[in-house]
């Protein structure tokens, strides 16, 4: 079956704090286990930027469920593209806490025209690339288990 990724970019609503994130990590573990979906999300600066891997049409139910979810707003689409083969595969769901660690500023530094984290800018290229040297610094140990 095709396989697709999806990614965009969202606002969290003001007074969305830690406990809310690890909810949607959990209920999104659960979920996505059951459909077959991949993905991470990373928060930082009040903005959200998943991905999300799977069949066309799991990844757009999932999808449009999320977009009804009143803990966020202003979601945008950055690409929806078929793929070869998974980049996330070793998450059902990963929730990613961008903090002011040097190698993480310096990271959105590099796909961004600053240090904050504004994923809205970003092409899909650059999300991607983002989102996967992101995995890796997360995998390396340099960020914080969240
Ligand atoms: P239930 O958990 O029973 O929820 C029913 C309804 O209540 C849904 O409309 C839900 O949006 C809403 N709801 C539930 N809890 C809260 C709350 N604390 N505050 C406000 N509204 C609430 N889900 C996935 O399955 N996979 C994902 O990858 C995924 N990523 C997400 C990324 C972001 C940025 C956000 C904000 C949410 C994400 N979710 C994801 C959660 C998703 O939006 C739905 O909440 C969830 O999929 C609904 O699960 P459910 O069908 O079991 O319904």
């Amino acid at each position: 079956m095709a396989l697709y990724r999806l990614i965009y970019v969202s606002q969290a609503v003001s007074g969305l704090e830690y406990p809310d994130l690890v909810e949607i990590l959990d209920k999104s573990e659960r979920n996505n286990r059951k459909v077959g979906i991949t993905g991470m999300l990373g928060f930082g600066d009040s903005m959200f930027l998943q991905v999300l891997e799977g069949s066309r049409r799991v990844v757009s139910q999932t999808y449009n469920r999320i977009l009804l979810d009143k803990r966020h707003v202003n979601a945008e689409l950055i690409d929806f593209s078929e793929i070869e083969c998974r980049d996330f595969g070793v998450w059902s769901m990963k929730v990613v806490q961008l903090g002011n660690q040097v190698e993480v500023r310096d990271l959105v530094l590099k796909y961004s025209s600053s240090d904050t984290f504004s994923p809205i800018a970003m092409t899909g290229k650059q999300s991607l690339h983002f989102l996967r040297e992101l995995t890796e610094l997360y995998q390396r140990g340099a960020m914080s288990n969240n």
